[in-house]
């Protein structure tokens, strides 16, 4: 199958586009392992006042940093491949483990679905990149990723949650990196001007910070987080400076 230019570019990785492994010191099953110090602290009305770099890396598995290239997928893909936000041709496109556009296969539609390219993503002169769709009816998760969607409000502002966005594979992403704290939150109080944690905190200040990013963490990962947990760390922040 041949997509026409610019996706050409997009046959392997892109050359500008450097693999940066995601942060995998951090220990999930160890609730006291101390979160990753690159890490920052934000409001969501803060992260949401960031701008997108336009990197590309959400919309092809190949700008991602994922290491196989199906490690981040659009989601399962049916056979329609989107088209009908694409003028009746086939959107989303199924690339191979190395990064080729193939044909649409039954499994696609499983599972996480496969590695993919969209066919709406321009690629510029400086090497950034462009949705072509912007502005048209789109799928509702291009306009929503990685913090934009009501979902996102309803974690943090509705069930009181810190939220760690899924940019895992996007390494170049404004957002990556990030926890977003709901207002009542010490970690907003207690991080520096680059919104991370500051090394000088007290034991307990950091008992409740690896905690809490582990809390999280888990709830990112889908990891079962109970109820309790959340109490008790709300009535830990109440009693810390
Ligand atoms: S439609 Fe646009 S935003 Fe959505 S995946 Fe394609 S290029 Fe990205
Ligand atoms: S990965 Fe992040 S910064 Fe890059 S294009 Fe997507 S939303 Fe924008």
């Amino acid at each position: 199958m041949d997509l026409p230019r610019p996706h050409t570019s997009y046959e392997g990785v892109p050359a500008d586009t450097p693999l940066r492994a995601p942060d995998h010191t951090y220990n999930e099953n160890d609730r006291f392992s101390t979160p990753p110090p690159n890490f920052r602290y934000v409001t969501l009305a803060e992260a949401r006042s960031w701008d997108c770099n336009f990197c590309g890396g959400c919309c092809t598995s190949t700008r991602s940093d994922a290491e196989p290239l199906h490690m981040y997928t659009f989601g399962r893909l049916p056979k329609h491949q989107w088209k009908k936000f694409n003028g009746g041709e086939a959107l989303i496109i199924p690339l191979t483990r190395t990064g080729k556009p193939r044909a649409w296969r039954e499994e696609d539609a499983k599972g996480d679905g496969p590695a993919f390219v969209c066919r709406a993503l321009g690629l510029q002169d400086d090497g950034t990149t462009r949705c072509q769709l912007f502005g048209s009816p789109r799928h509702s998760a291009c306009g929503e990723f990685p913090i934009f969607s009501d979902v996102i409000d309803d974690e943090v502002e509705k069930q009181d949650w810190h939220s760690i966005p899924h940019t895992t594979y996007q390494r170049a992403c404004t957002w990556v990196d990030i926890m977003i704290c709901p207002e009542w939150s010490p970690l907003l109080r207690w991080r520096d001007k680059s919104n991370r944690l500051p090394t000088k905190m007290s034991a307990e200040q950091w008992s409740f910070a690896s905690y809490m990013f582990n809390v999280a963490w888990r709830l990112k990962s889908e990891i079962d987080v109970q109820q309790w947990e959340l109490d008790e760390l709300k009535a830990m922040a109440a009693r810390l400076p």
